[in-house]
């Protein structure tokens, strides 16, 4: 499962401003913790932070830049502004994927994930954005997603206050959107008591009958007789065993 995540705008394009916020720097930030809460679930992908996709797109070099076919989905980051500019009308989250996109379940869960930390669902539209239809075209669905209107007083204000649960719920819905089965990532401590638990059952097995011959040899030679049939041998049981065998450790 892999991610292409874009922030919008950049390289000079501030893209919506207000009340000293830029667009441009509030998709980045987003993109980075987005792709950070993701690790251990999903291959993530950054478009470089330094170039605007959308540029890009206009000066022909947005495909070569993103090689969308490598990825399952395309999530490009945006921040909504209404056109007047004031604090109050116009609240919440939207995305947008293209008029001919089969595959809603990304828009729709991202959606969904800033309702549920409060901001109003306008809900999924379709219009067709030149980066996400540049993906759609390459056969990766997309979605551009307005994470909040950055000119609402209150929408910001409760996404600084929830910032960390914002990027939490979007790599949630993401990584379930994308089909990821529920594994957490195991740490070490995890690992090597799998790995003790699994050569304990190991050694539980009872041996085939095809061998009784060989384990009673061994058994009454003094060779090897612990009874631990299904367990892997170590270097040093098998020098202890050659040394048995040689007469040496009786
Ligand atoms: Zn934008």
């Amino acid at each position: 499962m892999n991610l292409l995540l874009i922030a919008g705008h950049g390289a000079g394009d501030p893209g919506a401003v207000w009340n000293g916020r830029r667009e441009a720097d509030e998709t980045r930030r987003l993109a980075a913790d987005v792709q950070q809460a993701l690790s251990g679930r999903c291959t993530v992908g950054r478009y470089p932070e330094a170039r605007n996709a959308y540029s890009d797109y206009q000066t022909g070099s947005l495909n070569q830049t993103a090689q969308f076919s490598q990825y399952d989905a395309v999530l490009e980051l945006h921040f909504n502004a209404s056109a007047a500019g004031t604090d109050g009308n116009l609240k919440g989250v939207e995305a947008y994927v293209t008029t001919t996109e089969t595959d809603t379940a990304l828009a729709s869960a991202v959606c969904s994930a800033l309702e549920s930390l409060g901001f109003p669902n306008r809900g999924v539209k379709r219009k067709n954005w030149a980066v996400i239809s540049a993906a759609r075209r390459q056969g990766v669905p997309a979605v551009l997603l307005e994470v909040c209107f950055l000119d609402d007083g209150d929408d910001m204000a409760l996404y600084d206050r929830r910032y960390n649960e914002v990027a939490a719920a979007l790599a949630d819905a993401a990584a379930n959107a994308l089909g990821w089965k529920g594994e957490k990532p195991m740490t070490y401590e995890e690992f090597v008591s799998m790995q003790e638990r699994y050569e304990q059952e190991r050694a539980a097995r009872l041996p085939g009958a095809w061998s009784a011959q060989a384990r009673t040899w061994c058994e009454t030679g003094g060779v090897l007789n612990d009874g631990r049939y299904g367990s892997h041998v170590t270097r040093e049981e098998l020098a202890q065993a050659l040394y048995n065998l040689a007469g040496k450790g009786r």
